[in-house]
């Protein structure tokens, strides 16, 4: 455990401080729904809650988002995670029109004054309620709670109250305690107690209903609330016009596209998913990540439809791909719970910290050999070109790219984990975090330092006839592909032809030789423990 105190717990203090203020102060001319990571109108909790308290008093609900370019910047959001972002605010706010609730998007330049921002339009509106989901990584926690502090402060009408309620996990942060009374550090114990919590608390998979109509008469005295456009990208996080064609294309925005898709894959590819989960030439897996960090699908309901196509009716037993899907979307939930225990995994530092000692590379060369496709491993170079060709990559190909990157490189990991979230399309901060500890063997429950991918290996193993790597590397598309192919390895197996072939198409030589690589690493790891 660490000594920092826990951002929530001065949310939860904030909170608590608030109480009978939440309780008894009586509904003004307006609720306010808050939408950040949450922006969907299906099974939105926070959502749903506004438009009750709206509903029971007989006002107008209104929704907001803030973009704060700061914020977005801080956060390393990728040009095409912010493109998603506002795209999906579009469908938004035309669903939220034909319910007569407006969405107004505000523009706050600096972070810090998000909370005033927020205040100020309230106070323009007559809202005294303002509803929002809880996001759990360090600033929010801690903005939240200044906000939740701020709202209340004030004489009279001056007063306002701010509820910030847990939504985006199926269980909340905190409620499984192991044996000892802690937090779980290892998946799969943390995932018995998952299942049995979710099993005794039916209410954890209790889908929200959307919001139903505002009364009548409110574009009266809110109809400029419904002129507000979404905005463009802010500078530095805009899109080139043929990188929005090629990215609209793959990735429909909003979540009628995440239901759709959902629904897609539980009928038609959930049941084979733990044969193809592995095999990225195959498109095996829902390709949901980019919905669950945008919010436009929630865990509840992807369980909830997963667990109802199981033939058992449970989270245990029945099909093993929806099972094993099932423990795949909550890999998500349990980072979420280490973000919330232990912040400072997601602040620069290793879980354990003798693990601060190993002595990382920052050669550019290499990093940029990485970042570019170009380090003359097929299957790593295939899988950054296919991240920076669609804003995504396989589970399968993260870990292999990030064990490269920290073991075979020795490149300061937090490097390739800040690379993935300036270009992924479903950046989220836990589950990065998270796979990259894993991968980099410094997080929690990671691989032991000692196992280290090989590159070679992984790639007969997962994409035996190479059908991956010629999608994606153009100069091996004529390579043969198979057991001993030389696809996979193309300077070690090909013939003086192939290689001058190769080397005429400008295809690198492998940056590193795999096994000296992996002995440097090993030796690395060692010295950096033992240092302790
Ligand atoms: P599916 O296989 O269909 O899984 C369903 C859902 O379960 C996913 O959409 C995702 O929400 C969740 N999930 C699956 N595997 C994991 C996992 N290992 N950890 C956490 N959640 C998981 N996922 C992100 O959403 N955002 C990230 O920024 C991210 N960075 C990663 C970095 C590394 C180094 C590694 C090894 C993994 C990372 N992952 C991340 C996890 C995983 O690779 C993606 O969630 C998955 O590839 C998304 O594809 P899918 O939706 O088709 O997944």
């Amino acid at each position: 455990d660490n000594e920092l105190p826990r951002p929530i717990e001065s949310l939860y203090a904030a909170l608590a401080e608030t109480a009978a203020l939440r309780k008894s102060l009586p509904v003004r001319q307006a609720v306010v729904h808050w939408f950040k990571m949450d922006l969907r109108l299906h099974d939105n909790r926070s959502l749903w809650l506004a438009s009750q308290k709206a509903k029971d008093a007989g006002v107008p609900l209104i929704c907001l988002y803030v973009l704060s370019p700061e914020d977005l910047e801080a956060h390393l959001r990728a040009p095409i995670r912010v493109d998603f972002m506002l795209r999906t605010l579009e469908v938004l706010k035309r669903d939220l029109e034909e319910l007569g609730i407006p969405l107004w998007v505000e523009t706050v330049e600096k972070r810090k004054e998000v909370p005033n921002g927020i205040r100020e339009l309230m106070k323009g509106w007559g809202a005294s309620h303002l509803f929002c989901a809880m996001e759990y990584e360090v600033d929010e926690l801690r903005r939240e709670a200044k906000l939740v502090r701020l709202l209340a402060e004030g004489e009279g009408d001056e007063k306002m109250v701010a509820e910030v309620v847990h939504d985006t996990c199926v269980v909340m942060p905190g409620a499984l305690k192991s044996g000892s009374g802690g937090q779980y550090a290892v998946y799969s114990p943390w995932f018995r107690a998952w299942i049995k919590h979710v099993e005794e608390n039916p209410e954890c998979l209790e889908i929200y209903e959307k919001p139903g109509p505002n009364p009548p008469g409110i574009k009266e005295k809110y109809g400029h609330l419904f002129t507000c456009s979404i905005p463009e990208a802010p500078e530095g996080k805009r899109l080139r016009d043929d990188e929005k064609i090629r990215y609209h294309a793959l990735w429909p925005a909003g979540e009628h596209e995440a239901l759709k898709r959902l629904d897609k894959f539980c009928d038609e590819d959930i049941g084979k998913y733990a044969e193809r989960r592995d095999i990225p030439a195959k498109q095996g897996t829902s390709n949901l990540s980019v919905h669950f960090a945008s919010g436009t699908l929630s865990a509840r309901m992807a369980i909830r439809t997963a667990r109802d196509r199981n033939n058992t009716k449970r989270l245990n037993g029945g099909n093993e791909g929806i099972q094993r899907w099932m423990s795949e979307v909550a890999w998500r939930e349990f980072y979420k719970h280490v973000l919330v225990h232990w912040p400072y995994v997601c602040m620069n530092k290793p879980f354990k910290p003798t693990y601060s000692n190993i002595e990382w590379s920052y050669n550019l060369d290499h990093f940029h050999a990485w970042t570019s496709g170009r380090t003359g491993f097929p299957i790593i170079d295939a899988a950054m070109r296919q991240v920076l060709a669609t804003g995504y990559m396989h589970n399968r190909l993260r870990m292999i790219v990030a064990s490269f990157l920290a073991k075979d490189l020795l490149v300061d990991w937090r490097m390739g984990e800040r690379y993935f979230m300036e270009h992924l399309i479903d950046g989220d901060f836990a589950s990065n975090n998270g796979g990259w500890g894993f991968a980099a063997s410094v997080g929690v429950d990671p691989q032991p330092y000692f196992r280290v991918f090989n590159p070679l290996l992984q790639s007969e193993k997962f994409d035996p006839e190479g059908e991956y790597i010629k999608k994606w590397v153009e100069e091996l598309r004529d390579l043969k592909g198979g057991k001993g192919g030389e696809v996979h390895d193309p300077y070690g197996r090909g013939s003086e032809e192939v290689k001058r072939k190769l080397e005429k198409r400008g295809y690198p030589r492998g940056i590193v030789e795999h096994s000296g690589a992996r002995e440097r690493a090993l030796e690395a790891y060692k010295r950096g423990l033992a240092r302790d």
